[in-house]
């Protein structure tokens, strides 16, 4: 669940990349975040995540109120949200195994633990077969899927995407939205950041469309393809 009430964001310098921004997320929705090139998507991704700090109003995500969330406290929130980049920020010295692995190394969890949800993350994007490999050896569409393993790792409740897709083409972009959509599919609430109107056109998801820093739209967008 995410709730913003009359949010903004001013960066330091003065910028004001969000004003006023009031908009609600079911817990278990897909939504799509559009808007031109620094309209302030990442920006509401970023204080989702806690990696920003709203300048004014209120923002609540899994029932937490992140304005009085103290620092200690954001580690666990960030468990709660899986977060999937464009770029996917692979370690590229280390194995798919042990990229989707990190978080939960990182959490402690067990050897039997680790090799267990491990697997059972590289099931859900199809990357089984490819555990042992090294990422440069796997296609753009490969590398995203192990980005989303890892994010989905911890079977977060929540997953924000900052344009997943956009470094891939038409037919990958679309079968990482369905990667998405699985998620959806079984109580996963996701949020995507992206500028491919034609993909979304395609997809039957609220889109929330953000211009100079205002929610400018939200609502549904007839699919393109009559279905
Ligand atoms: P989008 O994701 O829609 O492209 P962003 O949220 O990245 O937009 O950026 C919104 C605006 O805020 C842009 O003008 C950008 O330059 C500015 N901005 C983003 N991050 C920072 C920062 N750390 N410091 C100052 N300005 C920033």
């Amino acid at each position: 669940m995410i709730r913003f009430t009359n949010v903004s964001k001013r960066y330091p310098g003065g910028f004001e990349a969000l004003s006023d921004v009031t908009v609600h997320m079911e817990p278990g929705e897909m939504a799509f975040l559009t808007g031109h090139s620094g309209a302030g998507k990442s920006t509401l991704l970023k204080l989702i995540a806690l990696i920003e700090r709203p300048s004014g109003g209120q923002v609540i995500v899994n029932g937490q109120n992140l304005n009085k969330m103290g620092r200690r406290k954001i580690p666990y929130h960030r468990r709660d949200i899986g977060v999937i980049f464009q770029d996917h920020r692979l370690l590229f010295d280390r194995t798919v195994f042990d990229n989707v692995a990190l978080p939960l190394v990182i959490a402690g969890y067990s050897h039997n633990e680790i090799g267990r949800l491990v697997r059972a993350a590289l099931d859900k994007v199809g990357l089984l077969s490819k555990e042992k490999v090294y990422p440069i050896t796997l296609s753009g569409g490969e590398q995203q899927r192990v980005g989303i393993a890892r994010a989905v790792i911890n079977k977060p409740p929540l997953l924000l995407a900052d344009e997943p897709t956009g470094n891939l083409d038409p037919q990958l972009s679309k079968e990482i939205m369905g990667i998405f959509e699985e998620f959806n599919r079984v109580g996963v609430g996701v949020l995507i950041a992206s500028h491919d109107h034609a993909l979304i056109r395609t997809m039957n998801h609220r889109v929330l469309v953000l211009d100079h820093g205002r929610l400018a739209g939200d609502g549904y967008v007839r699919r393109s393809d009559g279905a």
